[in-house]
């Protein structure tokens, strides 16, 4: 068993951010501003998009998007149950109704032939998610929004630097929403953003993202700005600093690298879990780059003595942290009570929920840390092996 504690995920932060960050201190400039417009050029370089707007969390850039879609009371957006909460939560600060669609078994994500049934006159806009990084089928979903003018505003949180049929996510859709949260495959601390191609709805939500006002700070405080402004919308307070956006600017830098390493440590745990029947591991489908964000594996509980809570504690107790990605919005107590979902709504995501665990992925863990892992998974699934 390991000695220390190999925590569930861990951000990888070097000498050139802390560097970074203190330029930035240093400069008197600390909220949005060059260094934010540079993050915002780079990350639409980075996936090929004609904008990017740099937010402080994808859940702020999810709710923007919807917001500058003219999203509203009345309004429906279809989104995969088996996603973080904000996904759902967005779609109800607006008034509008989450209506949820069951995912794929092989990879989680949305399920395009279970969205025929859902869309209804009132749908305004469809929400895949990119579960674990692996891309959506984006070409039925894609065909199911045009045949029926409805918007498509991906849910990219796990997703930069993952591509669908060779084009990099942040350019399949209208709108690709990331998230740069301490723990997802490149880190702000907190902090997102969207890419979009179309000029206006760009700047119709940069106007958005910060309380409405015809001008931002940099335009109102520098030497060459000046301090009239207009609210013409009643926005949100959204914005990414430029403290913030000094440790995008490294990251992304290193996303590439990162993703190398991702690939490397879920491919080693691919070969060790694929002939065990105990488990389940996730495919990849051709047409896809994964960006690997997660590693989730299904237990096979017929073949187990003990429940996914238990192996999850056994898991601690061999000092390794893992988690459940995710608890099924519909599951949560507020959406069951306030829509009346009951148990077999969404049976596959159901199902892959009472079996799911998420095992350490991250470019800072070392090989060896790897091989303790997949070394744990085997002691306690052959330890409680049924039969
Ligand atoms: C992390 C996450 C979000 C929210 O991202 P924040 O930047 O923390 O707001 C949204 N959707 C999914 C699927 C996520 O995992």
């Amino acid at each position: 068993m390991r000695k220390e504690f190999l925590p569930y995920a861990l951000p990888l932060l070097g000498e050139e951010e802390k560097q970074e960050v203190l330029k930035v201190l240093d400069s008197g400039w600390i909220t949005t501003g060059p260094r934010t417009f540079e993050f915002e050029k780079r990350i639409a370089a980075y996936v090929g998009a004609s904008h990017a707007i740099a937010l402080s969390s994808c859940t702020a850039a999810l709710h923007v998007s919807l917001a500058a879609l003219g999203i509203g009371e009345g309004d429906e957006v279809i989104t995969s149950t088996l996603t973080f909460c904000s996904t759902a939560n967005v779609i109800l600060h607006l008034r509008a109704k989450p209506v949820f669609v069951d995912v794929e078994r092989e990879t989680l994500t949305m399920d395009p032939s279970q969205l025929e049934g859902k869309v209804t006159r009132r749908t305004k806009a469809i929400v895949p998610v990119h579960y674990a990084g692996h891309p959506c089928r984006m070409d039925e979903i894609g065909a199911i929004a045009r045949a029926n003018g409805i918007h498509v505003v991906e849910d990219a949180a796990h997703a930069i630097g993952a591509a669908y049929r060779g084009k990099k996510i942040g350019t399949v859709s209208e709108l690709s929403c990331f998230s740069f949260y301490a723990i997802k495959n490149m880190t702000t601390a907190e902090g997102g953003a969207v890419t979009l191609e179309d000029e206006d709805l760009a700047k119709k939500i940069r106007l958005y993202s910060l309380h409405g006002m015809s001008k931002d700070a940099w335009k109102r405080y520098t030497s060459t700005g000046s301090w009239y402004y207009e609210v013409l919308y009643p926005g949100f307070k959204y914005n990414l600093t430029d403290i913030q956006s000094a440790l995008g600017l490294c990251q992304l830098e290193k996303l590439d690298t990162f993703m190398a390493r991702r690939h490397e440590l879920a491919s080693l745990y691919d070969q060790a879990f694929s002939g065990m029947d105990e488990l389940s591991t996730l495919s990849a489908r051709s047409e896809v780059t994964h960006a690997r964000h997660l590693y989730p594996v299904l237990l096979n509980l017929e073949r187990l003595g003990i429940d996914r809570a238990r192996f999850i504690e056994e898991m601690r107790a061999e000092n390794i942290g893992t988690t459940v990605n995710f608890v099924p919005v519909h599951m949560h107590p507020y959406y069951r009570d306030t829509f009346g979902y009951k148990s077999g709504d969404f049976p596959v995501a159901e199902d892959a929920y009472t079996r799911l665990m998420s095992l350490p992925l991250y470019p800072r863990m070392t090989v060896r840390d790897a091989q303790d892992v997949i070394e744990a998974v085997k002691r306690i699934a052959s330890y409680y092996r049924k039969g």
